[in-house]
């Protein structure tokens, strides 16, 4: 049975790449896509940025591709307005999406475009795993005049669901991220990663760093990672850090996922881009490399993830760029250069 794939275009250059980027999918592969809306354009239709058809056809869905949502229009101040953000989080709550995935892999064509030395980063492979739901950033929140705190806490089964996600990506190995030298938090986090690599995964190699190394390594030797997990605020500032290894928002792709055998949300990691929306000539290829993500962590499509990310690769090599890596193509030829590789 084909795929069933909810498509969620939004806003600004969200439609254009999420175009471009289904006709790469229709090339390796036969799904069944359900559009729906959400961000600015939901709430132009229906008043709110995430209607309850878009929230129930994604959780039927086998995955869900989204573009990107705001813009000027829906940017206002004036309280109690819908804003299309709130689409957003609101979808990643429905469909219970705690863990967050993003691939740096600094294309081979494109290692110039980092900031980081070429011989640096070649041979750079790695994926970031935040947790999402938990942590720093939900936890309970006090303050007088004299005094502010964020609660930073986990319990046992979100930790185990993260590793697990974690330890299931891993093709090397994984190295957990932490302060257990003096957070109680993060003492705890490593006992139960240790527990759960123990238990269900004792092939996989893993290892331990504190997050201040880790930071350090990222930059000075990226190569090295394979797979790293971590809490919500370390794999916030981790990943960004991690991000700009390959040097180009244009480039970067994300996935969102649950419990296994629910959907995963995939999304380019840039936004709607109002500055150059509807002039055809957003780079499609963070999408499209979303989609390799889609494939491979939310169907189990690996071969065909593959294709298509060397297929990015080859188009590149062959010469590709948009306006935003310096060239000017648009949004079209990119995505046929793509689907000639394939
Ligand atoms: P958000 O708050 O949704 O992250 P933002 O305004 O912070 O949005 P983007 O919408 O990602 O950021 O845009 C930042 C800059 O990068 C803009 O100048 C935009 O034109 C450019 N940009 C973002 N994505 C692309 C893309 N796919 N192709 C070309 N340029 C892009
Ligand atoms: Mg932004």
């Amino acid at each position: 049975m084909a795929h069933h794939i909810v498509l969620l275009p939004g806003d600004g250059i969200g439609v254009e790449v999420v175009a471009a980027a289904t006709q790469v999918l229709d090339a390796v592969g036969e799904f069944s896509y359900e559009k729906r809306l959400i961000g600015g354009a939901a709430i132009d239709a229906t008043g709110g940025p995430l209607p309850d058809e878009t929230v129930d056809a994604c959780q039927g869905a086998d995955a869900v591709l989204l573009g990107a949502v705001g813009g000027p229009k829906w940017d206002s101040t004036e309280a109690g307005r819908p804003r299309p953000e709130q689409g957003l989080l609101g979808i990643r709550k429905a469909l219970s999406l705690f863990a967050n995935l993003r691939p740096v892999k600094p294309l081979t064509a494109l290692l110039d475009a980092s900031p980081l030395k070429r011989d640096r980063i070649e041979g750079t492979d790695l994926l970031v795993v935040r947790e999402l739901t938990g942590g720093m950033y939900f936890g309970r929140k006090e303050r007088d005049a004299d005094r502010a705190s964020d609660e930073n806490a986990y319990t046992r089964p979100e930790v185990e669901r993260i590793a697990r996600v974690a330890f299931r990506a891993a093709r090397r190995k994984v190295t957990n991220v932490d302060k257990m030298n003096v957070l109680e938090v993060s003492r705890f986090w490593r006992e139960v990663v240790l527990d759960v690599h123990a238990r269900e995964f004792p092939n996989v190699v893993v290892d331990h760093m504190l997050v201040d190394n880790a930071a350090m390594q990222l930059v000075s030797a990226p190569s090295t990672f394979d797979v790293i997990v971590t809490d919500n605020m370390f794999g916030d500032i981790l990943s960004d850090e991690a991000a700009m290894i390959t040097g180009s928002i244009g480039m970067l792709p994300s996935a969102s996922v649950g419990e296994e055998g629910t959907p995963g949300l995939f999304e380019p990691v840039h936004g709607s881009a109002p500055d150059i929306a509807g002039r055809g000539i957003a780079n499609p290829l963070a999408t499209i490399l979303s989609c390799a993500l889609l494939l491979r962590h939310g169907l189990g499509l690996s071969a065909e993830a593959d294709a298509v990310e060397s297929a990015v690769d080859r188009a590149l090599e062959g010469g590709l760029r948009t306006p935003d890596l310096g060239g000017d193509a648009t949004t079209d030829q990119a995505t046929r250069a793509v689907l000639e590789q394939l």
